[in-house]
């Protein structure tokens, strides 16, 4: 049996099918502190140009954790651009606002405002920019990688090249934005483009080991910490807790390893918001959990200057951890105060 994608191919915009397909040399662009669904989508997106005869660059202000060392193609990930070649497009994959793709866009500002773009993206909080027409954001998408997936259907580009190395790419991301096939934004489509992967060679069991179920003990030590000092606040509707640098010390980790305390903090049984604090250099980054059809995190990560989806958001606060957990734990605890249950 052929898994069919037909029906979901009107959804990519003419034009960023038109610019994908069309380019030779195309620069694509993750956002900062990477996860495999940005990287996924990029090398997806690297596959499909290749495909049609083009050359693709896969670009991130930060070098890729090992965590991510097994997407097929990741070897050619560069922390900067070549200088020796000249890009005629830039994709902009999965970054809710043009400032997730950190310090690199600062440094070819210039470039990247005048290059043809093509944006490829899943959150709600993403407004669009300037170029309308090669935008393509679609909030009803679990992932940025289930929108490529169409990208390369709808271009022809059987799920299977690069010995199935795109499907596994791909599939790392739906995973990993999904916490396999286990969050709320997960539609039929999603588990239609899954199986399409799937029938390609994707590997998903092993995936999602890597991704969810394969820790260093560093990081196991590093959680229980973290978890240790959990607190609730108006009969457990508001749960946090705070990761210090010396927690990155005392276990011998790194803030990559941070990844994933948030979806256990976020089991409380009663909680609608559930929040990790975490020292950044003299800031504060929180990232934020909400239960469905209760408070939607982007308002609370928005107030903040942040942003992500209506479950899962981010953003990082110039303030010192105590100053931050002050103001956010206030916002929080009022929007959940509001949710009826
Ligand atoms: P996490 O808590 O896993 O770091 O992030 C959850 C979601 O929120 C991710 O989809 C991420 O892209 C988004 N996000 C995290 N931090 C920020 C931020 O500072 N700004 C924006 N716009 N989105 C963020
Ligand atoms: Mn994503």
């Amino acid at each position: 049996m052929t898994v069919a994608l037909g029906e979901y191919l009107d959804a990519v915009p003419d034009l960023v099918a038109e610019r994908i397909a069309g380019a030779r040399q195309a620069l694509i662009v993750s956002h900062e502190n990477p996860d495999a669904d940005t990287l996924g989508a990029a090398l997806g997106v690297a596959r499909i140009i290749e495909y049609h005869g083009g050359r693709a660059t896969t670009v991130c202000t930060d070098p890729v954790p090992p965590l991510y060392d097994f997407l097929p193609g990741i070897e050619a990930e560069r922390t900067e651009l070549d200088p020796a070649t000249t890009y005629d497009l830039l994709v902009v994959v999965d970054c809710g606002t043009f400032d997730r793709v950190g310090e690199i866009g600062r440094r070819h500002a210039e470039l990247f405002e005048r290059m043809p773009r093509v944006i490829i993206d899943h959150h709600l909080s993403n407004s669009g920019s300037s170029t309308p027409a090669a935008d393509w954001v679609d909030a009803g998408s679990a992932a940025t990688c289930e929108m490529v997936v169409l990208l390369a259907a709808r271009l022809g580009v059987p799920l299977d090249v690069a010995d199935g190395g795109m499907a596994a790419a791909l599939m790392a991301g739906i995973i990993m934005d999904t916490s396999t096939f286990a969050h709320s934004n997960v539609t039929p489509r999603t588990l239609q483009v899954a199986a399409a992967l799937v029938e390609a060679g994707a590997p998903l069991a092993d995936i999602s080991r890597r991704l969810y179920r394969t820790k260093p003990d560093g990081q196991l030590r590093l959680f229980g910490r973290v978890l240790g000092r959990l607190q609730v606040a108006d009969g457990g509707r508001v749960v946090w807790s705070s990761l210090l640098d010396s927690d990155l010390a005392a276990t011998g980790t790194s803030p990559a390893d941070s990844e994933g305390i948030i979806d256990l903090v976020a089991q409380a049984e009663d909680a609608e918001v559930a929040i990790i604090f975490k020292e950044v250099a003299g800031a504060t980054r929180i990232s934020v959990r909400t239960r469905p059809d209760g408070v939607d995190a982007t308002v609370l990560t928005g107030a903040f200057g942040g942003g992500g989806h209506a479950r899962a958001a981010g953003a990082t606060i110039q303030q010192p951890l105590d100053a931050a957990r002050t103001a956010v734990l206030a916002e929080a605890r009022r929007l959940a105060a509001a949710v009826a249950r």
